[in-house]
């Protein structure tokens, strides 16, 4: 049976046909550590970074890398729309791409009017491993950057709203470069399988083959 993949929820699924990556915070790890036990991606997400903690965050992170409990770092990168010094967030989010390229581990990408930095970042620092920029919400011609860069997308919930720049975005992104993702929405998983097979114009089954042949092509499994 091919597993329905879901890149990226924060919320736990039971289900022995999903394989789903949950997005844990380095400050929720801290509190709960036995969230780590599920398959889980670790990270210093924008919203929660702070200069208290940040040193001691990246420690752990490096730590739970080493040590093979995660399935990628993330979420993390760049959001322009907080109240975070967005100068720390930079920092922090090439410490992160520093760590993935050292341990050889893929990225999940949070962005929010920040896809010029994170190009030029990408640019700068050339690395190697995986990206994944996640939530797509963007137009195609921003979506076109990142995929010429070289980057994974991963739409969700967003595609329901039947936006029409969306719509073409998902449409025109190629098959291997997509993936979908459930986030904080609580649609199911299923349902936004159903909705990106109907705009790509094919059968539900293909494109979960096609989505999980991607998630053994990043994370080697
Ligand atoms: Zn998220």
């Amino acid at each position: 049976m091919i597993p329905i993949v879901d890149i990226h929820t924060h919320h736990i699924s039971n289900r022995e046909d999903v394989i789903s990556l949950r997005s844990i915070d380095v400050n929720e790890y801290r509190m709960q550590n036995e969230l780590i036990n599920l398959r889980s991606t670790l990270g210093l997400h924008p919203w929660y970074i702070s200069n208290k903690n940040s040193i001691d965050n990246l420690a752990i992170l490096e730590e739970k890398i080493a040590d093979k409990t995660i399935y990628a770092i993330g979420e993390c990168g760049l959001d322009n729309l907080i109240d975070v010094d967005y100068n720390l967030q930079i920092e922090l989010f090439k410490s992160q791409i520093l760590l993935s390229d050292k341990y050889k581990i893929p990225i999940i990408i949070h962005q929010v009017k920040s896809h010029e930095d994170i190009l030029k970042i990408k640019r700068e620092m050339n690395p190697n491993q995986p990206w994944i920029i996640h939530g797509m919400r963007l137009k195609w011609a921003i979506a076109k950057e990142f995929l010429n860069a070289g980057m994974f997308l991963s739409f969700g919930h967003h595609l329901l709203n039947s936006d029409s720049h969306l719509m073409d975005a998902f449409l025109q992104t190629p098959l291997d470069k997509i993936f979908l993702e459930t986030d904080n929405s609580a649609i199911a998983i299923d349902d936004i399988f159903v909705k990106a097979a109907e705009i790509k114009s094919m059968e539900v089954q293909t494109l979960k083959e096609i989505v999980y042949q991607n998630f053994k092509t990043v994370f080697k499994k």
